[in-house]
């Protein structure tokens, strides 16, 4: 495989450059080769001057090609805004084919069940290139249908981005297409001698406060905490709903666990209820944060893939970097991550509007990410030299602050959820004994209770949640004669028991201190026979313990199990009652009611 790759500048730069790389061609019996061509730049008739002259020059190649958002040429940001890059297959077994489909929104589905179809005829393939344009539509159709494609090919690619000022669409071309600003490209790549690799790389940190997804439906995030999504970005990062809305949230992507995966989602477009369409789906419950680079994290993943990938000798990269990275970066520091891959073989790209890469069987339309395909013709070389390089950066100016800032929004964040973590605790907790308090009990029993009131009324069928109440016997005589420092300690021993027998014998169960030397209970998923297992337990349990001075204590237990139907009031005196009858049957022994 041979990279042979021109920034287009005039019309004699390109018949020279063609001219060589058909020259080329010849004189190494080049099997088959293809064009990447990407533009920084709307329709433009130097798109159709290339893909005129390189059908007349090389009519066996085939071409791809899309808009962008900058493009990558050898590691760097191209200085032109277009860049032709070919690459020249040189073992006769690996073959490539283009396909170009119209694809409004509705036939998403239908378009690449039919690029399977034709997969199925063409057992060769290894690696379905995507260039797509995205303009502000949901692709999770497009996502869930390519995900079954055969798992032993590569699936990857780029949306084109629109820079055209009065629209904004992205568009694609091939040779099998024309210019279009709602079609899709497949550039299919394969044989026996040709193989590839994909990896992503992201390096943007969740920052900042806790978001929960309250409703969302498909790609439709409608909202956060409640709330209208766009209050979320305008309130955290003063973004307003006008033209720039894409542009200006792209760096600040929402960062969510998604089938075990860190995933970002940026929206790619506002609605006038202030719902977002987001690049790809989004589920409901789930806990987000915003999302920001860091210099740090993102080059420590460069390195580590660099490193790796290199072992699979990679003769060619290309990257789909988001649009996102070029503006985090800016165009001085760009380099700083894609640059190391061209220490291991020639690297183009372009800067996306979403990054397409299927994953462990899951096709994912990424956002600022940077997404690799490395390929290679032929088998690995035992005597191969690794050339990866790249220098320990030192940062300074804008990219040392912004790392010193992410970090500072990061600690300052898990310093304050520490404190309210600790806020939480000192609220529901009961000082000395360190169970819940009266408030934090009852409101447990209440919320359980609530759950069986509207069950059945007719006031006989257990509701499997039961209560254990219990009162030191004759505790005033511990204080009165061995002061009130014992008596703590005996209180303490108690509370002790009761969290160890919990967390043995119900570790769903919460316990609390009612008042005094009084103590609560709550045992849900529990009947009353198994309630009073654990009642007896504990009062066994607690004879067992040694004071310095006080002799060994007892207690009396009341259990009750709750019924259908039942106000939590109605079980709580119960309890209550049968505690007394405890105490008044003799102390030291537990009461079922
Ligand atoms: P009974 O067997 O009927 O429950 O008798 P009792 O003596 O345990 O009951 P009573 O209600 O008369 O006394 C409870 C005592 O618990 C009175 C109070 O001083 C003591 N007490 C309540 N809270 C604490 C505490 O935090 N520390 C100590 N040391 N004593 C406490
Ligand atoms: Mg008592
Ligand atoms: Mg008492």
């Amino acid at each position: 495989m041979k990279q042979l790759q021109f920034e287009y500048v005039n019309m004699d730069g390109l018949k020279r450059d063609l001219s060589r790389i058909a020259k080329f061609c010849r004189a190494n019996m080049i099997s088959s080769c293809v064009f990447r061509i990407f533009a920084e730049t709307a329709k433009d008739d130097r798109i159709t001057i290339i893909t005129d002259m390189i059908r007349a020059t090389i009519p066996q190649a085939v071409y791809i090609g899309c808009t962008t958002n900058g493009n990558i040429y050898n590691g760097d940001l191209a200085t032109g805004d277009i860049i032709v890059s070919c690459t020249a297959f040189e073992y006769a077994s690996t073959e490539v084919e283009v396909l170009q489909y119209d694809m409004p929104k509705e036939k998403q589905t239908a378009v690449v069940k039919d690029l399977k179809e034709k997969l199925k005829s063409r057992p060769w393939v290894k690696a379905v290139e995507i260039l797509v344009a995205i303009n502000s539509v949901s692709f999770t159709d497009f996502c869930v249908e390519i995900e079954t494609v055969d798992p032993e090919i590569c699936v990857y690619g780029g949306g084109a981005f629109g820079n055209d000022d009065a629209h904004q669409e992205g568009a694609v071309f091939s040779s099998e297409g024309d210019y279009t600003t709602h079609g899709v490209v497949f550039l299919l790549i394969g044989g026996d001698d040709f193989h590839c690799k994909t990896m992503h790389i992201t390096g943007w940190k969740p920052l900042g406060r806790v978001l929960k997804i309250t409703k969302a439906e498909g790609s439709i995030l409608s909202e956060i905490n409640y709330e209208p999504t766009y209050n979320t970005f305008n309130r955290y990062l003063n973004i307003p709903n006008d033209e720039n809305f894409f542009t200006n949230t792209l760096e600040f992507p929402l960062f969510f666990q998604h089938r075990g995966m860190d995933i970002l989602r940026a929206p790619i477009a506002c609605l006038e209820d202030g719902s977002l369409i987001m690049s790809s789906d989004v589920e409901e419950n789930v806990n987000a944060r915003l999302a920001y680079g860091d210099p740090w994290t993102i080059l420590n993943s460069v390195r580590e893939s660099g490193l790796e990938i290199q072992k699979f000798q990679p003769q060619y990269f290309v990257l789909f970097s988001c649009a996102a990275r070029r503006s985090f970066w800016g165009d001085a520091d760009l380099d700083k991550e894609s640059l190391p891959f061209q220490s291991i073989a020639p690297t183009t790209g372009f800067f996306t509007t979403g990054e397409f890469l299927r994953t462990d069987d899951i096709m994912n339309l990424h956002n600022v990410t940077l997404v690799v395909c490395a390929m290679r013709e032929g088998e690995l070389e035992d005597h191969y030299t690794e050339s990866f390089e790249m220098t320990e950066d030192i940062f300074d100016g804008k990219m040392s602050m912004i790392s010193r800032l992410a970090t500072f929004i990061d600690v300052s964040t898990e310093e304050l959820y520490d404190a309210y973590h600790q806020m939480e605790q000192l609220a529901i907790l009961d000082g000395m004994t360190k169970l819940y308090n009266r408030m934090e009990i009852q409101r447990r029993m209440n919320e359980a209770m609530d759950q069986i009131k509207s069950k059945g009324a007719n006031g006989r069928t257990p509701a499997n949640i039961s209560l254990i109440m219990m009162d030191i016997d004759d505790f005033k005589k511990v204080n009165d004669t061995y002061g009130h420092t014992e008596g703590d300690t005996v209180l303490i021993s108690l509370a002790k028991d009761i969290k160890e027998i919990i967390k043995d014998l119900a570790p769903n169960a919460s316990a609390g201190r009612w008042g005094g030397e009084e103590f609560m209970i709550l045992l849900p998923e529990c009947d009353e026979h198994r309630a009073k297992e654990i009642a007896e337990e504990l009062r066994q349990q607690f004879t067992k313990n040694t004071y310095s001075t006080a002799p060994s204590q007892t207690i009396s237990l009341g259990v009750t199990e709750a019924v259908l139907g039942e106000d939590c009031d109605i079980v709580r005196i119960r309890v209550d009652d049968a505690l007394y009858d405890a105490k008044h049957a003799g102390k030291n022994q537990v009461v079922v009611r």
